[in-house]
């Protein structure tokens, strides 16, 4: 199977997305300082599910964060990704309330007219936080299943198309090509191939965002930054040097 791309398929009136990534998540793991432990699996289901649902952004979205935080592990991984396969993360601490154990998935959708819709659903792991986020936020019936080969994490997203019931036969259709998601086999199943994408790391900063980072500290503590300040982007590492007024 081939890595940082994203492939689109239909089968019947149901949509296929594969997203798979290898590079970009090796990338982001060195930009963020995590060895190839688990917090590198659970990069590589976060990047695999926010690549897929990049790709079926609505038009006037410019980007969507999905962000997944786990309160026992107390740490978040948030992961940025555009329609045209931009990807960037960042990996936080998290503090939770008290009491919290659901794994909480957050998504964001970002759009230069409407501002951030944001939602937020929960679940026992990444998994369930993904159906409930399906049942609970998307129009549509969905089924999403994370594969790993290694360093390599492959996400599958099976959708009904409005007025379709499709999904459990597409589902049963395809399962028996998860493991390989060899283009051939699964056109031999039946999926006609509407495109592909290739995926590559790409941060959404600007001297505008470094701005904004800067204007959301309270005032007594920008007093003490001096006339310009360095504001360093988590997901990238970029500097920007901003004036503080
Ligand atoms: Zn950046």
């Amino acid at each position: 199977m081939k890595s940082e791309i994203i492939q689109r398929y239909i089968h019947g009136d149901t949509l296929i997305i594969v997203s798979s990534l290898r590079e970009i998540c090796e990338e982001i793991a060195k930009n963020q300082g995590i060895t190839l432990n688990s917090d590198y699996m659970s990069l590589g289901l976060v990047a695999s599910f926010t690549a897929a649902l990049a790709a079926e952004q609505k038009e006037d979205e410019t980007y969507l964060t999905a962000c997944f935080k786990w309160p026992k592990a107390k740490k978040s991984i948030a992961v940025t990704a555009f329609g045209d396969g931009r990807m960037c993360a960042c990996i936080e601490p998290f503090f939770p309330d008290q009491g919290d154990e659901n794994t909480i998935l957050e998504v964001t959708r970002h759009s230069d007219v409407g501002g951030e819709y944001r939602s937020v659903v929960l679940g026992k792991n990444v998994q369930g936080a993904i159906n409930a986020y399906i049942t609970e936020s998307m129009q549509r019936n969905a089924k999403w299943k994370a594969i790993r080969d290694g360093r390599m994490t492959a996400g599958i997203f099976v959708q009904e198309l409005p007025g379709s019931t499709d999904l459990r036969k597409t589902w049963d259709e395809i399962k028996p090509f998860f493991k390989a998601l060899d283009e051939n086999e699964l056109i031999n199943a039946g999926c006609e191939k509407l495109g592909e994408r290739e995926l590559k790391f790409g941060c959404h900063c600007s001297k505008r965002s470094a701005q904004r980072v800067l204007e959301a500290i309270p005032p007594s503590e920008r007093a003490t930054l001096g006339e310009t300040a360095e504001i360093v982007c988590k997901f990238c590492g970029k500097k920007y040097e901003i004036e503080n007024e």
